[in-house]
């Protein structure tokens, strides 16, 4: 018996690239939840099976969960050293779609040696903005770009620039309203008259609360632009039942509109830039208490807020409560996307927990989700967002015969988060393999030294 299954081996059943074995697969797109062996090759999922299969490397994974690779639609970091983190995390796409770029060839061009993971950007408004208007920010506007209104003919040239934008194959249009307080209504219009009319979806870090989540609705729809609201947790706080109310009643309108969530309860910004700035300028003591300053882990007063706002630098934002960070996480319309924040060698722990804190924490911890509902929301969810645009997310975020071997590999009874906002660049537990086009970037929860399978993530050009 035993001989003749090796002979059928030998002869019949072809030999995969590498082949995961005996794994828990778990699939949203199919419903598949059983034990399987997956076979790949030239970078994509030949076979799923339970017969034996063999390959030139083998991946054990009994007992561990197979999914998808995760797909994060907000990542600011889109360098080696964060794309290494992010696929510690399970990420095996990374996008940077809110704040986006100006140059959409350029930043595709210089990531076309490959990076260890999938890459891809929007055309920013904000970016675009500042280019137009001669901010001197670096990171975010903190002259013009945020704080002069824009001439009719620089409101036409920043449509301009990200039609062009959008020529390069962005993978989608990105805005900050509080990061761009001078832009006039007209303005704002005219960015999403070029979402509306090539049915470009434009993410937006909305103004806080009800009446910024109703302006961008109104944008939306007077304009028919696909509508994504970037991180409804941190602009929603006490207010995210209503505004999750809000985004499904305007689904069920038949708007294109969907939202996302990090699981965390602060959040951090630049602490020059207007959003923190209009807020916190002539706060009294009590409020400007709300903000941490992460290297000493000390919350702001009047003299140390005026100080590190000379500085500059990331500032810890503690404005929301535990509660609503679930009911944001667990709700069915979010997609978890991590708001990765990450300069000068520091940031904010989601930039290298948030996957595994959602699996460990939310899903295993706390009951506030299903294992299944959790990898929707970091798999199918986001490639489903984006493919009318870019046809090639249709063969992500789904474990089938055919789409990109994309995969995460974790321990659902161990996986959890260790990064805290002291020391923000420690990575999961749990992950043990993360697979890009097919090839291993995470072995055994350790990246993989010299490996660069990552491909761009660009709409048709
Ligand atoms: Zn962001």
């Amino acid at each position: 018996m035993v001989i003749g299954l090796l002979l059928v081996l030998q002869s019949g059943t072809p030999v995969y690239d590498r082949v995961i074995l005996r794994g828990h697969v778990m699939d949203p797109a199919s419903q598949l939840d059983a034990v399987r062996n997956i076979g790949l090759s030239g970078g994509r999922i030949a076979a799923i099976t339970t017969e034996a299969i063999r390959g030139r490397d083998t991946v054990d994974a009994r007992g561990l969960v197979v999914a998808p690779g995760f797909i994060d639609l907000h990542a600011h970091g889109q360098t080696a050293e964060t794309y290494q983190y992010y696929a510690l995390d399970g990420v095996t796409t990374a996008l940077e779609l809110e704040l986006g770029t100006a140059d959409v060839a350029a930043w595709y061009r210089e990531r076309e040696g490959g990076e260890r993971i999938n890459y891809g950007v929007s055309v920013g408004h904000i970016k675009v903005r500042m280019a137009v208007m001669h901010d001197s920010g670096t990171w975010m506007p903190v002259g013009d770009g945020a704080y002069r209104a824009a001439t009719p003919a620089q409101i036409g040239e920043i449509a301009k620039r990200i039609e062009a934008g959008i020529r390069e194959g962005a993978v989608d249009i990105g805005a900050g309203f509080p990061y761009t307080p001078a832009a006039t209504r007209d303005e704002l219009l005219a960015v999403f008259r070029v979402a509306g009319m090539t049915k470009t979806p434009v993410h937006v870090h909305i103004r806080p609360g009800v009446a910024g989540l109703t302006e961008a609705l109104a944008l939306a729809a007077e304009t028919n632009a696909p509508l994504h609201v970037v991180h409804v947790n941190s602009s929603a706080l006490a207010e995210t039942p209503v505004m999750l109310e809000m985004i499904g009643d305007a689904r069920m309108h038949g708007h294109d509109v969907t939202t996302e969530a990090y699981p965390y309860d602060a959040g951090m910004t630049e602490i020059k830039s207007a959003t923190i700035q209009d807020v916190y300028k002539n706060a009294p003591d009590e409020r400007l208490a709300e903000l941490e300053w992460p290297p000493t882990g000390e919350r702001l007063n009047r003299e140390s807020f005026e100080r590190y706002s000379r500085i500059g630098g990331p500032v810890v934002i503690h404005t929301n409560t535990e509660q609503m960070v679930a009911l944001a996480i667990s709700n069915p319309l979010t997609i978890i996307a991590s708001d990765a924040y990450w300069q000068n060698g520091t940031g904010h722990p989601r930039t290298t927990g948030t996957f595994a804190k959602v699996l460990g924490h939310y899903v295993r911890e706390a009951h506030s989700l299903s294992l299944m509902d959790a990898i929707r929301k970091m798999t199918l969810m986001p490639a489903q967002r984006l493919e009318a645009r870019v046809p090639a997310m249709r063969q992500k975020g789904r474990l089938r015969v055919g789409a990109d071997a994309d995969i995460t590999i974790f321990d659902p009874a161990t996986v959890i988060d260790r990064s805290t906002y002291r020391e923000p660049s420690l990575a999961p537990v749990g992950i043990q393999h993360v697979i890009v086009n097919g090839v291993s970037v995470v072995a055994n929860g350790q990246a993989v030294e010299g490996v660069a399978p990552g491909k761009a993530i660009r709409a048709p050009q």
